[in-house]
């Protein structure tokens, strides 16, 4: 492509609307332009990246034996009634009437159409196992889309799904997308992370994982080990329980005044003891009863895995009123002897000399020891892992790293095919539940993930794969004739031999031409200036910087190894 034909135009000044970095440079690099809110215009450069997404994820779907479909987005209300989504969904489904007053939504996910479509075309065993996916724009009326294409409210989703008889099938069926999702993030060159994801209410264990660009913007906190490959969203990761200390030489308790230390750092503060000693108790309301969990100090309470312990559906944090008016305290009193049934956390049981609000008012009890000064029934984990826990898998420290969400792969089981009634006949003519699995990759999403994590100050680093021209060829001074003439014969070349170049023919100053090579990014830029005179080329790899120069062939071979 020519430059001087390019439909593109960078920006020097940073937009105002964007305080992400993806998102900036991407409007400064000419990727794309807002349309409004959450809704974008990709322009030649971010759409050529974006089709060659989609075209990994295309190869890579293929090689796993899925089959390419392409269903309406335009989809009637009766579809989502019948799942039962028309209302769970809430606002973010695109709600509309047609002329005919017929309500329809536009397709946020397509598991009503398909599973409806599989009931209608599938009767028997033989016909099954299938994956079936689409590439598709999807809509989303997001609370708040952010960070231009990151959460879009119109964006582009490759959406899968496994149709089986039996769970042993879907387990096949899961692990050759979850190996197919390996194979595109690794072609991708971007670093990522499969992390075990928390299934809700649907779901079994081992069922769910997130794929997870890597990237302090991301929304997501991973919690990894730093040395095997265990990882999982915060909300859902274990680490390995803490050793019950021994508590064998700790003093008899005692009562101390501690008037008005409602909180942990208060009471650091007041006794001089470790956060870690102190034995804290939050009331929850959980499906609008009082409960209370007992955790240390130092530990939060992982909502997610608290909800689970209790089975509930709803849980919340009790007001101050509620914890006065069912445990007979004020908040920050109240210890485990409230009266309330109490979930405990495992590791309380590593307290050896601890703190606890006491039976008397305005006091804590100091030197206490669970099981001797209180009784601990029913233990659990019921806490947020820490950086440095030990992990479950392999007992090395974990570490937190943010994470930005580019797919996810989830055992769906039976929910939409028994809201669909989606049967077959097995072998012996019995009607059987179909099983299934869903299976998601934003693929605009990940082209600001990738730009989060591949930029520097001057721009985008584009990775070859997705690179929207793999190499920029540059004549320093388009008016020369020999600069002028090797530059656009190296690019014909590189056009003959299969690798997509762009030329800069603008008639720009060299300071120009460099800045906007700089924050395109593509992989390599062939700058042809004074030393064309002696035959060379300055070849720089826009990764690292690095410049080399080297005689006219020679840098056109070097890119032809970079680009194969
Ligand atoms: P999130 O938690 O970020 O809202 P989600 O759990 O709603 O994501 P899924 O329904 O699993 O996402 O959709 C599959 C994939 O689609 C996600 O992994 C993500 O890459 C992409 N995606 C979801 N919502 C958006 C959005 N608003 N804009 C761009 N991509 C999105
Ligand atoms: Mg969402």
């Amino acid at each position: 492509m020519r430059q001087s034909r390019l439909f593109l135009n960078t920006l020097r000044e940073t937009p105002a609307e964007a305080d992400v970095v993806s998102h900036r440079l991407m409007l400064r690099a000419g990727l794309i332009r807002q349309l409004s809110a959450g809704v974008y215009t990709f322009l030649p450069l971010g759409y050529r990246a974006l089709a060659k997404v989609e075209a990994i994820v295309r190869q890579e779907m293929d090689r796993a034996g899925a089959q390419e479909i392409f269903m309406p987005a335009m989809q009637p209300a009766e579809l989502w009634q019948q799942s039962g989504r028309w209302d769970d969904y809430g606002p973010e489904l695109v709600r509309f009437s047609d002329r005919h007053d017929r309500t329809m939504a536009l397709g946020p996910t397509h598991e009503e159409v398909i599973t409806s479509l599989v009931q209608n075309e599938v009767r028997s065993w033989r016909q099954l196992p299938f994956t079936l996916y689409q590439i598709q724009t999807k809509f989303r009326d997001e609370r708040r889309p952010r960070a231009g294409l990151l959460r879009g409210r119109e964006f582009r989703m490759k959406d899968a799904y496994s149709f089986d008889v039996d769970e042993a099938g879907l387990d096949r069926s899961y692990q050759a997308m979850y190996d197919a999702y390996c194979r595109i993030f690794d072609r991708l060159g971007v670093e990522y992370r499969a992390v075990e994801a928390d299934s809700g209410a649907i779901g079994g264990e081992g069922g769910n994982h997130e794929f997870m660009v890597i990237s302090a913007a991301g929304e997501d906190t991973i919690a990894g080990c730093s040395k095997c490959s265990y990882a999982a969203n915060i909300e859902k990761a274990v680490g390995q329980a803490l050793s019950v200390a021994d508590a064998t030489s700790t003093p008899a308790s005692e009562t101390v005044a501690t008037p008005h230390a409602r909180t942990i750092e208060q009471l650091v503060a007041l006794l001089g003891v470790d956060a870690g000693q102190i034995v804290k108790v939050l009331v929850y309301m959980a499906d609008g009863k009082p409960i209370a969990a007992c955790l240390r100090g130092d530990h939060e309470v992982n909502e997610v895995k608290l909800k689970k312990v209790l089975r509930a559906r709803t849980l919340e944090l009790a007001s101050a009123e509620e914890v006065s008016r069912f445990t007979g305290k004020p908040v920050g009193f109240v210890g485990p002897d409230c009266g309330l049934p109490v979930v405990f956390d495992r590791d309380i049981l590593s307290i050896t000399d601890g703190v606890v609000a006491s039976k008397v008012p305005d006091s804590h009890d100091v030197h206490v020891v669970p099981n001797r000064d209180f009784t601990v029934a029913k233990t659990a984990d019921i806490r947020v892992v820490r950086a440095g826990d030990a992990c479950v898998q392999c007992g090395a420290p974990l570490v937190f790293m943010g994470g930005i969400e580019v797919g996810h792969v989830f055992k769906l089981g039976t929910k939409y095919t028994q809201a669909f009634n989606t049967r077959y006949a097995d072998e012996s003519g019995a009607e059987q539940l179909i099983i299934m699995g869903c299976y998601g990759i934003g693929t605009s999403r990940i082209i600001p993930a990738v730009i989060e994590q591949l930029h520097d100050e001057d721009g985008i680093i584009w990775p070859i794969a997705i690179a929207p021209y793999h190499v920029h060829v540059v004549p320093v001074n388009s008016r020369d004739e020999e600069q002028g003439s090797v530059a656009d014969s190296l690019y014909h070349r590189f056009l003959a031999a299969g690798v997509d170049a762009l030329i800069d023919d603008r008639d720009e100053r060299p300071g120009v031409k460099f800045k906007d090579a700089d924050l395109i990014g593509l992989p390599v830029r062939i700058t042809v200036g004074n030393k064309v005179k002696e035959g060379n080329v300055e070849l720089k790899i826009r990764r690292t910087g690095e410049v080399q120069v080297l005689p006219i062939e020679e840098a056109f071979r070097t890119v032809l190894g970079l680009v194969k």
